[in-house]
């Protein structure tokens, strides 16, 4: 066995018996079908990666786009994105998640599709292009889903409100990923605030029946 190897499956047992991160490590077939084949994920990613059954559907919406997934993380959206977009711009500002991003890519086969960036989306948002914006910024760590109501201002590093502004600047299309039990009312708030006002629809993610995020479709295809 190479040292690689060795460490790969020290992490693999640790992953196995560490409390915070059993729970996601149990589903890691479903966050990533080839997990075996030398996926990375860091704690932070154990949390917060969108399950790749839910992620196929994001990336549905997005065929032949070119789509960027303005907070990476280790590349969950960012994989299937690339498997049937145009090209796939991927952000995130730090750089080990965009390391593992990479990796996680290449065992997909499709890291040729994807830019990788290091970057603050923030100050990037103003030089960025591309046809759909998909945003699963930081939802304030595993605890989102003590609250009643999950409210645009608990949404990291910003506030929903200033980051769907600054989102708006580069394309109207613009998918959210949220908690399920995000305020409802704000996301109409959003869509009927903008100007021209955008169409909104919201979408049910679920994982073996269960409702498990939100994800929100913003577009200006006004019907
Ligand atoms: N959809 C991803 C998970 C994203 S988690 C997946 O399926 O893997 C949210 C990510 O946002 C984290 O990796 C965090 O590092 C990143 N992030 C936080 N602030 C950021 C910023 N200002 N710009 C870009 N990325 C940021």
């Amino acid at each position: 066995m190479t040292i690689d190897e060795q460490s790969h499956l020290k992490k693999e047992e640790e992953n196995g018996t560490n409390p915070k991160i059993n729970r996601y490590w149990i589903q890691r077939y479903d966050l990533f079908s080839r997990y075996d084949e030398g996926i990375q994920i860091d704690e932070e990613g154990w949390y917060s990666v969108t399950h790749e059954e839910i992620a196929i559907k994001h990336a549905e919406r997005c065929r032949g786009k070119v789509v960027i997934d303005c907070f990476a993380g280790v590349g969950g959206n960012t994989i299937q994105f690339a498997k049937v977009s145009s090209s796939v711009i991927a952000i995130d500002i730090d750089p080990m998640k965009v390391q593992m991003a990479m990796n996680n890519a290449n065992v997909y086969g499709v890291a040729n599709h994807v830019d990788f960036v290091v970057g603050d989306f923030f100050s990037l948002a103003p030089s960025l292009k591309g046809d759909v914006s998909f945003l699963s910024p930081p939802w304030g760590g595993p605890n989102y889903c003590k609250v009643e109501s999950f409210k645009m201002d608990m949404l990291q590093p910003r506030d929903g409100y200033s980051l769907f502004k600054i989102v708006q600047s580069i394309t109207p299309n613009i998918i959210m990923y949220l908690p399920k039990n995000v305020d409802l009312a704000q996301l109409e708030e959003l869509a009927s605030l903008s100007s021209p006002p955008l169409t909104l629809e919201i979408e049910e993610s679920c994982i073996g029946g269960k409702m498990i995020a939100i994800t929100a479709y913003f577009s200006r295809n006004a019907a």
